[in-house]
């Protein structure tokens, strides 16, 4: 103990007597400090009066014993209206607050600009407000964005966390570019690195957009707010649970599992989570007999049948008149992605597993209070019944198997701590691996005076 006071005392007059007068404490990472909250920060480094390589990390927000985690935002310039690429404010506080509710502090700095409310910039941001930095994070436009700077012809998320990500930042910055459309990809949501600290949003070209009203649909502009919101809340909690070390079934690449209860989940990444208990059926009826269009089970009029009852209860005769049921969309889901009781979260693990050999249709998505799912369209509730209820998985579904939920929150990989205190932080982790999102079918609703 002795020793590493002396240390410390030696560090701490040595800094500030070639710190120009600044009455901070500068810390860097040395193996003798202890992080008792696992975050890989100091604890030292977290205390009123100190910073961390030239970070005021506590006036940023950093606490001892509490995990901190900070995210360097790089917004790509929008150069056009695309509501995609136009960071919400909103969307962070989304995501934070769930963060906050599970201890964990999640610090986003999007820098002096690109960050808005609507299709509006929003300015003289504090530390509150997502500016720590106090500088511009903001990246060139660029039509396409890739991983890696396989083309010459746009910019690759790698080569801008080279570029803009400064020495002292990678001590402890995770890097998200909020970025344009993919190039190969052309569609798809995003880009992350598993356990590792780079992702990248593309939530361009989506047909996000502050419209409205839509009187037909009973859509007013605060549903189409909260439908750009929601998108890009849960594709940046999604991205960032894969740099935290999440895979689409949690702890395994098998996707579309009903019971694994989190947005990793592509059934619940962009529609949220359903409710459990009323209609908690919604986004599983709707992928397996709407979207899954090279599944056996797509039988448009068996969707129909299983969502009469909802229609009839929650949507207008105009809706179900204008458009055919082959192009129905999620806006009739329990609170669905225009909502503001739109659900995301991780997973904490507390599901049944679900056996395709055998499954009990009357427990649902196994979650407590669940409420009947008709697994196999056939309008009844079995006690026994084999079918594989996540078919849409194209990847790494094994067929009929059993399928299990995850704790997502008390298994989140912190990559920081992972490096050990002293050690160098490098730069790049190129062996990580590469999670691409799929191309998702961007479905745009109509709004007032479009159709
Ligand atoms: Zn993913």
């Amino acid at each position: 103990m002795k020793r590493i006071l002396l240390l410390i005392s030696a560090v701490a007059v040595l800094l500030l007597s070639c710190d120009g007068g600044s009455s901070y404490i500068n810390y860097t990472n040395d193996s003798s400090y202890t992080d008792a909250d696992n975050d890989g920060i100091p604890d030292v480094a977290e205390i009123s009066g100190t910073s961390f390589y030239g970070m005021p990390l506590y006036d940023w927000g950093a606490r001892t014993g509490q995990p901190d985690i900070f995210v360097h935002v790089a917004p790509m310039n929008p150069a056009t209206t695309d509501a995609g690429m136009m960071l919400q404010k909103k969307a962070l506080d989304k995501v934070v607050a769930k963060f906050d509710e599970n201890g964990i502090s999640l610090h986003f700095d999007v820098g002096k600009y690109g960050l808005y409310e609507g299709y509006n910039e929003l300015s003289n941001r504090g530390y509150s407000d997502y500016n720590l930095s106090g500088t511009s994070h903001v990246v060139p436009y660029s039509q396409y964005i890739d991983i890696s700077g396989t083309s010459s012809s746009f910019v690759s998320l790698t080569n801008l966390m080279s570029e803009y990500l400064s020495y002292n930042r990678t001590q402890i910055f995770y890097f998200m570019v909020m970025g344009s459309e993919q190039y190969t990809y052309n569609g798809s949501s995003g880009i992350a690195y598993l356990n590792d600290r780079r992702f990248l949003i593309t939530l361009a070209g989506g047909g996000l957009g502050f419209f409205g009203p839509n009187p037909t649909l009973g859509l007013t502009s605060d549903n189409f707010e909260n439908y750009v919101v929601n998108n890009q809340a849960s594709t940046i909690m999604h991205e960032f649970g894969h740099t935290l070390g999440l895979r689409h079934g949690g702890d395994e690449s098998q996707n579309y599992k009903p019971n694994y209860y989190s947005i990793m989940n592509y059934l619940y990444q962009l529609n949220g989570l359903p409710r459990i208990g009323t209609n908690e059926w919604d986004r599983y009826y709707y992928e397996r007999y709407i979207e899954s269009a090279s599944s056996p089970y797509q039988v448009s009029n068996l969707w129909s049948d299983l969502m009469v009852d909802f229609y009839d209860s929650y949507t207008t005769d105009q809706y179900e008149t204008d458009y055919s049921y082959a192009s129905l969309l999620p806006l009739d889901f329990k609170d669905n992605a225009f909502s503001d009781t739109y659900n995301m979260d991780y997973s904490y693990g507390e599901g049944g597993d679900l056996v395709e050999t055998t499954l009990n249709e009357n427990l649902g998505l196994r979650q407590s209070g669940s409420n009947p799912v008709d697994w196999d369209g056939d309008s009844l509730f079995e006690a026994s019944v084999s079918a594989d209820i996540n078919v849409s998985d194209t990847e790494d579904n094994a067929g009929v198997t059993t399928l299990h939920d995850h704790n997502d929150w008390g298994n989140l990989f912190l990559y920081f701590n992972s490096v050990s205190a002293g050690t160098a932080r490098t730069q790049n982790n190129d062996e990580a691996e590469i999670i691409i999102e799929k191309i998702r079918d961007y479905k745009a609703i109509p709004f007032e005076g479009s159709f």
